[in-house]
């Protein structure tokens, strides 16, 4: 193979990499109309969610009440992902509801925000049992999901909320003290890690430094 075709070959390796990373399995196939070529469309939201359907992927679904999808702007530039739904959040269908949920909200709006400006999802969309932490079968099942949410908003910023969503989302076992208040790219999609609102709820003295996470998040937003 010649040198150039063998830097085409890399690219495309990278590019297919990075589209399993995104939880695309898949190249978009082309429709044939009459005479022409139309690429199909990227999936919508609500594709997405009728993807899902009365998810039984992953051992969860034995105990979960309901499936917490996400719920927000569609064509949010800023996206929050936590780790997955608590007791409020199964009862309810809607991610961060119950004390994190509110402390979530104020978050938000600290940035002249409301939560309908945002997209707010989680890694996992079902409750785990006793609220332990998810497991790694459950995220590999549940988080291509995500990704093709991330996909079709195409925020311009996300901000992972603790652990799981930083973890997950940068596919390292950095821990959060370490990611927090750094950004990173995924996709052309700046990502900034910073503490959980449940974390924050039980140390009230780090508060200040997602203030400054938040700030910086406000400031690239206003840059467009
Ligand atoms: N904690 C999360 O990570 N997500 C929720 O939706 C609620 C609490």
């Amino acid at each position: 193979m010649n040198q150039k075709i063998q830097e085409i070959v890399a690219d495309l390796k990278a590019y297919l990499e990075y589209l399993k990373g995104m939880g695309i399995e898949a190249l978009p196939a082309a429709e044939e109309k009459v005479g022409k070529t139309v690429p199909s469309k990227a999936p919508t939201l609500k594709d997405i969610r009728e993807g899902l359907g009365d998810c039984k992927r992953c051992k969860l679904h034995r105990t979960r009440r309901t499936i917490v999808f996400g719920e927000g702007n569609p064509n949010a530039k800023l996206m929050f992902v936590g780790e997955g739904p608590g007791y409020d959040e199964d009862v309810q269908g809607r991610p961060f509801v119950g004390k994190a949920g509110q402390l979530l909200t104020k978050i938000i709006q600290s940035i002249r925000l409301e939560r309908g400006d945002v997209y707010i999802a989680n890694i996992i969309k079902c409750r785990p049992p006793q609220n332990r932490n998810p497991e790694p079968d459950e995220i590999e099942s549940c988080s291509p999901f995500l990704m093709k949410q991330i996909q079709a908003i195409q925020p311009k910023i996300i901000c992972a909320l603790g652990t799981f969503a930083a973890q997950t989302l940068l596919r390292t076992d950095a821990k959060i003290t370490s990611l927090r208040g750094k950004a990173f790219e995924l996709g052309g999609i700046k990502v900034l890690p910073t503490y959980h609102p449940a974390f924050l709820l039980r140390n009230s003295d780090k508060k200040r430094e997602v203030w400054e996470d938040m700030k910086q998040i406000a400031e690239w937003l206003a840059k467009g």
